[in-house]
């Protein structure tokens, strides 16, 4: 029999009621130390008073309203958004994969109100991740993602991650419209784009007249120590999708584009019901703020050194167990020699939850404000689960 739950899901056996800052706790009692902050999305912790306050506060005066009308928590959020980053507009959704299909629309109007309108194609790489919808799964394109959900929304060209060659002659296509990638790849791993690739994307736009879209969906919102992933790299997209983080655990998602980019979404070409509602907004903004003061991103780089650093200790103690470690920021990855779910299942047992991801590795996206303390114990629950898996 069908569970009540459509079983899309194969989940742990663990069952959370509260969380506090890094920590969780389960129905019967155990605390497990929070590594994987719900994929990168509990961005402050779990139950951060300054986000109970701006949700609460909200909630005693309107929950939603409708696009309809002005929504001052919105052009806030908006506001601090183009004030902090590349952008000159922002559209707000419920979720990253929301953001892609309106930046898929989005180039493909651009194009289409340029006279243009066979520019539609978009590139996108082996091992990204995109979202689940149908634009999603056809802009990923993986096998495993594709499967049965046919027929596929046409027009992306899938290359091969860190292939120049490959690129080169793709971006030159007459019918593109635009190259979408992740700075750093998450579900695919957590494979940096180098900054000299970005670069050079960037400069094979500007030449070709493509645009260029980042997915930050799980890199942006100062996991990887900058704002914003693709800031280290000196160079700025024209379209960017934003979700995870910045909700710090309230659903929110955004667009954000260049005027130029943007210029074909004139009112009605695009809406949402919950999009930038004053909720979501509220959260989003004290998330910005609180995230975006360089002396919070300078205590993101200082952890992420230190957690950095142990880790690679962890992995010259257990040669058998991982082989490296990789990514950039709050964002890394440990590249594994023995099944990445046997990592995972041993970390539970230590209790302590990390994440799997593409390419055997195991994700750690602690939230940023996680405390030294905390990344102590985060080596000695490793160094426990690799005891066990080395033992077993
Ligand atoms: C999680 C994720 C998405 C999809 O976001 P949802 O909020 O789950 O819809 C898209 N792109 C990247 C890079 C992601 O990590």
């Amino acid at each position: 029999m069908i569970p009540s739950l459509l079983p899309t899901y194969n989940r742990a056996p663990l069952s959370f009621v509260s969380g506090q800052g890094s920590w969780l706790e389960t129905t019967d009692g155990r605390r497990f130390l929070d590594l994987a902050a719900g994929i990168a999305v509990n961005s402050l912790g779990h139950a951060n008073p300054d986000l109970i306050a701006a949700l609460t506060e909200q909630a005693g005066k309107v929950w939603h309203l409708s696009n309809l009308y002005q929504i001052p928590e919105q052009q806030a959020l908006a506001d601090a958004l183009v004030e902090l980053t590349f952008a000159d507009t922002a559209f707000f959704t419920n979720s990253g994969t929301e953001a892609c299909e309106l930046a898929v629309k989005m180039v493909r109007k651009y194009w289409y109100n340029k006279g243009q309108p066979e520019r539609v194609k978009i590139i996108t790489f082996e091992g990204s991740f995109h979202g689940r919808s149908s634009a999603g799964i056809a802009a990923a394109g993986s096998a495993k993602m594709v499967e049965g959900f046919g027929p596929l929304l046409p027009g992306f060209i899938h290359l091969p991650f860190g292939d120049h060659e490959a690129l080169e002659k793709a971006i030159r296509d007459p019918e593109l419209a635009a190259v979408l990638v992740e700075p750093v790849q998450g579900e695919g791993g957590i494979r940096p784009l180098p900054d000299a690739c970005l670069k050079g994307l960037r400069d094979l736009c500007d030449e070709t007249g493509a645009l260029m879209v980042l997915d930050e969906v799980q890199c942006g919102v100062a996991r990887t120590g900058k704002l914003f992933a693709h800031e280290w790299a000196g160079v700025t997209p024209d379209v960017m999708m934003v979700a995870k983080g910045i909700g710090g655990g309230f659903p929110l998602g955004a667009v954000l584009a260049t005027e130029e980019a943007a210029s074909g979404m004139t009112a009605g070409t695009h809406g949402s019901t919950y999009g930038g509602n004053p909720l979501g907004c509220a959260v989003g903004l004290k998330v910005l703020q609180t995230v975006s003061e360089p002396a919070f991103l300078e205590e993101v780089n200082r952890k992420a050194g230190l957690l950095r650093q142990k880790l690679e200790g962890l992995v010259d103690a257990h040669p058998e167990v991982f082989d490296h470690v990789r990514g950039a920021g709050l964002m890394l990855g440990l590249k594994c020699k023995v099944p990445a779910a046997d990592v995972v299942g041993a970390g539970y047992d230590a209790e302590m939850l990390i994440v799997p991801a593409g390419d055997n590795v195991v994700r750690l996206l602690p939230a940023l404000n996680i405390t030294d303390e905390d990344i102590a114990e985060a080596l000695v629950r490793l160094e426990t689960a690799a005891k066990a898996l080395e033992n077993g």
